[in-house]
Order: C-alpha cells, then sequence, then structure tokens
C-alpha cells in the first residue's frame, strides 16, 4: 500500500523507497526513545507524504493529533530527518484529510474535519464516552428544584468563554446530573464543534489514568486531556480515597483550570461533603459554581412524564390520569419513572389492552410498594385539619357540622389513599369509627371530587402536600 500517489517520485534527491526506508529506520528511532505506549499513541499513526523544495511533509490523522506532535515531537523529527537527509530545512505535519482534498484537487478543506454531530470520530474523543442522543438540554424538564444547575450548564455550553470555573454539580441518584453533561456536550458540539469536549466518567478516568501508568504512557495521557477545551468528569466521588489517580485528577484540573479551559464535575455530594477526597481538592473543586439538584417535586415528575409520554405517543397513548398517578406514586428518581412508563407501554403493546390506572398499578405493584412514602394517618388528619383550619381534635369528635365533617372525611379518604391501612384501621384512628363509615367517606370525597374542580384541586394540593 502506497498512500503516496507518486508524489515521492517528484522528490528529487532520495527515491520514494529509499525515503520510505529513512522513515522506516526515524520510526525505530522514535519508538525505542518514546516508549512502546507513546510511540503508538501518536507517532505510529503519521505517514509520510513527501519532500518537496527541503520540505518534508507528513500525514496526521486529526488536527489533534498533528497539534501535539509538532509541539511535542516536532524539533526531534526534524533533527532525526536532518541527520538522514542533509537537505531537509523543515519537517511539516498536516492533517490527512486536508492532504487528501488538496491532492485530489479539491479545495484544501480550512478547518479539520469535525465529527458531524455524531460524535463518532474515534481518534479526536478516544476518551469521550458515547453521548445518549436523548440527553439534550431540549429534553431537560426545567422546574424549581434544577433550575440553577440547567441554567449554569446551559451557560457553559453556550458561551465561548469560561464562565465559572468549574462548574460542580451535585445531587441524588437520577436527578439529571449525566443528562445536563451530556446536554453541554451537544451543544458545543453543534455550535462550536471546533472545541474540543471530553466527558467520561471518573471510574473512566481512573481506568484511563491505571492503564496509562502501566503502559508508561502517562505523558501522553496527560496531554491529552490537558489540551481540551472543556473537561467533564462525572460522579467524581469515586475517584475518593484512590490517592494517585486523586493526585492526577487535580493536577490535570489544576491545569486545565490554570489556562482558562473550562472544567464540569459531578457529584452525589457537595464538594464539602466528599469523604476520603483531600481537603485541598474539596477546597479547589468549590471554587466556581456548585449547583445542586434538589429532590423532585409532583410538578417536576409530572412534567417529565408529559415529556417522555408525548414523545411516546406514536407508540401508545398514556391517560392523564396515569400519569398523575406515576407521579404521586414514583417519587425515589426520575430513572424509575422512565422505567414506569416503558414498562406500560411494552405491557401494553404486547397485551393489546389500553392502559388504565388499574392495570398500571397492577403492572407496577413491586415498584409502587418500593417507592410508598409511608404517610402516617396522624399526619394527614394534621395536614387536613391546618388546611381546613378545623382543630386536630375534630377528626377524633363525634361534631358533626359540615364544616368539621367534610375535612374529616377528607381526611380519610386521603389515608385510604396514602397508606396501606385497612378500613377499620383507618376507622379506629378517627374516634374509633366504624369501618362503613370510612367507606361512606371515600365515596362522598370521590363524587365531590368529580362534581366540583376546585374542590378535587384542592384535594391534589393537600395529597401533593403529603406527599412532598
Ligand atoms: P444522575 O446522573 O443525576 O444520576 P441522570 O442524568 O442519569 O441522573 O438521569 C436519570 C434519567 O432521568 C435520565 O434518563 C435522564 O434523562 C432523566 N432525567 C433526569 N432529570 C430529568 C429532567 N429534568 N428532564 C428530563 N429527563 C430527566
Ligand atoms: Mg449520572
Amino acid at each position: 500500500m502506497n498512500p503516496n500517489r507518486g508524489i515521492l517520485e517528484r522528490t528529487g534527491k532520495s527515491s520514494a523507497g529509499q525515503l520510505q526506508a529513512q522513515w522506516a529506520r526515524i520510526r525505530g528511532r522514535l519508538r525505542s526513545e518514546l516508549g512502546e505506549g507513546a510511540y503508538r499513541n501518536w507517532l505510529k499513526k503519521l505517514s509520510l507524504i513527501d519532500l518537496q523544495d527541503g520540505e518534508l511533509r507528513l500525514a496526521a490523522p486529526t488536527k489533534f493529533i498533528r497539534d501535539w506532535i509538532a509541539a511535542n515531537y516536532g524539533d526531534r523529527l526534524r533533527a532525526l530527518w536532518q541527520a538522514e537527509v542533509e537537505a531537509i530545512r523543515q519537517v511539516e505535519v498536516v492533517v490527512a484529510e486536508d492532504h487528501a482534498a488538496a491532492a485530489d484537487g479539491a479545495a484544501p478543506a480550512a478547518v479539520e474535519a469535525v465529527p458531524g454531530g455524531n460524535g463518532q470520530d474515534p481518534s479526536r474523543h478516544a476518551l469521550t464516552a458515547a453521548l445518549d442522543p436523548r440527553c439534550t438540554f431540549e429534553d431537560f424538564v426545567v422546574a424549581k428544584s434544577n433550575e440553577l444547575a440547567y441554567a449554569a450548564a446551559y451557560r457553559v455550553a453556550d458561551s465561548r468563554t469560561v464562565p465559572f470555573n468549574p462548574l460542580f454539580l451535585y445531587g441524588g441518584v437520577g436527578l439529571g446530573k449525566t443528562h445536563l453533561m451530556h446536554a453541554i456536550a451537544w451543544h458545543i458540539r453543534k455550535k462550536n464543534p471546533q472545541r474540543r469536549v471530553i466527558y467520561l466518567s471518573a471510574e473512566k478516568f481512573m481506568y484511563q489514568f491505571v492503564r496509562a501508568l502501566r503502559d508508561k504512557n502517562t505523558m501522553a495521557f496527560k496531554e491529552e486531556f490537558r489540551s481540551v477545551d472543556v473537561l467533564m468528569i462525572d460522579d467524581v466521588q469515586f475517584i475518593s480515597g484512590k490517592d494517585s489517580t486523586q493526585e492526577e485528577f487535580f493536577h490535570t484540573f489544576n491545569a486545565l483550570v490554570d489556562q482558562n479551559r473550562q472544567v464540569v464535575v459531578s457529584a452525589d455530594k457537595s464538594p464539602s461533603d466528599l469523604d476520603g477526597m483531600e481537603e485541598r481538592m474539596k477546597s479547589r473543586l468549590g471554587w466556581g459554581l456548585v449547583a445542586d439538584i434538589h429532590p423532585t417535586t409532583y410538578e417536576l415528575r409530572l412534567g417529565i412524564l408529559q415529556a417522555k409520554a408525548e414523545k411516546m405517543k406514536i407508540k401508545f397513548e398514556v391517560p392523564a390520569k396515569v400519569l398523575e398517578f406515576l407521579a404521586y406514586k414514583i417519587t425515589a428518581n426520575v430513572r424509575e419513572l422512565e422505567g414506569a412508563l416503558i414498562r406500560i407501554g411494552a405491557h401494553t403493546q404486547l397485551i393489546g389492552r389500553p392502559i388504565t390506572l388499574e392495570n398500571t398499578q397492577e403492572l407496577l405493584h413491586d415498584l409502587l410498594r418500593s417507592s410508598d412514602r409511608r404517610v402516617s394517618i396522624e399526619e394527614i388528619q394534621k395536614r387536613v385539619a391546618e388546611h381546613f383550619n378545623i382543630k386536630m381534635s375534630d377528626m377524633h369528635s363525634d361534631r358533626r357540622s359540615r364544616a368539621v365533617a367534610r375535612p374529616r372525611q377528607v381526611a380519610m379518604y386521603l389515608a385510604k389513599q396514602l397508606t396501606p391501612r385497612s378500613l377499620p384501621d383507618i376507622g379506629r384512628k378517627f374516634g374509633g369509627r366504624d369501618h362503613t363509615t370510612v367507606m361512606h367517606a371515600c365515596r362522598k370525597v370521590e363524587q365531590l371530587r368529580a362534581a366540583d374542580a376546585s374542590f378535587a384541586e384542592d384535594i391534589d394540593l393537600l395529597r401533593r402536600m403529603l406527599e412532598a
């Protein structure tokens, strides 16, 4: 295979074959000088183009590799070539695509070939984990609990400067940290594709580092990280306790921040709460903007469900009631919400039955049980009494005036809805009432809900407060 397409014939002093032999010799030298790892990662990727008028040209597969080789091995390459061919004054490394385009008579590409949105350029993004196409800013539902994190992430992605460094995102599992980081990467790829972005989990970072140590290739590792415009490391809590990786992360971090490159970090805790992390690291992580994502609210969960259901609409229709029910019940994290929706969808498609509240409950009984909130009857009574401005003691009393009877019925209804207690149990907690009284209360409230929208809203509000 000769990639040089006869260009070498025009080199004058050396024949193409001679030049290739000299190149092979130089590569052998570099390999023994630099070690196998660095050689394989960088210099092996070069190929010889030609020698013209004292200028020797080499092709690198990407701009990144070209820049890096030029900066780190440029002098060495020239010295080695000059030792082989005295007439060489200059060694130039060009990007392969540009060269190929020029050689084919097409206009040379002005900039490097950038990944066209699919991010699959393996050499340029070798370290970057795959990005989830569903995790964009457009797909992110914003509410009070996550608006700061969202706004900060968007700002980082959208601006050409570095607005705050680092951006530290933290919050519990499944609240959208990874989603926001992927969204940053997608946004930059679309808007400023020439900016180099690396996104990876702290675990992967650790793994890469350990591998670089093993291959005696830490220089290349460092350089690769330190030459990015935006570095995002997800779940840094995993780095804590691992001393050498932590050390390396710290240096990489400092190098990037010092060069005014953007760093984005996520964790499950705030910087100061990261156990097993060195003090100087904790403090450094808190220097920029720390944005926490709070647990979801009912509204956010419903919003997310509606957005996801909208996307699935072509496949199946989910009644609003079911979405509300799921938003009430599944509070742990968003991933579970999505899982529930997918499960319902899969089931209805297989069975061919429409989705109802009943079959949803049946289908998801395991999920629902584990996320039951265990609100107590006392809590319900207290809240309802407060809401209707009656005394707590009226929940147990015999008074039958509408002003106290109605709130009492509401509390019984909510007790039935929100606790696993039986009707007799509930009756006992309301001043030793009979289970038929509780049943009657439940029916009455259902009727009122159906007939009176503002009453229904009131009940929903109460329920939400109890579940929050
Ligand atoms: P984390 O990294 O914080 O554990 P993820 O970003 O992986 O959480 O989120 C879990 C799932 O929930 C993902 O599928 C994500 O798309 C989704 N998700 C979380 N928050 C939101 C949100 N506000 N809007 C839309 N989807 C969300
Ligand atoms: Mg995550």
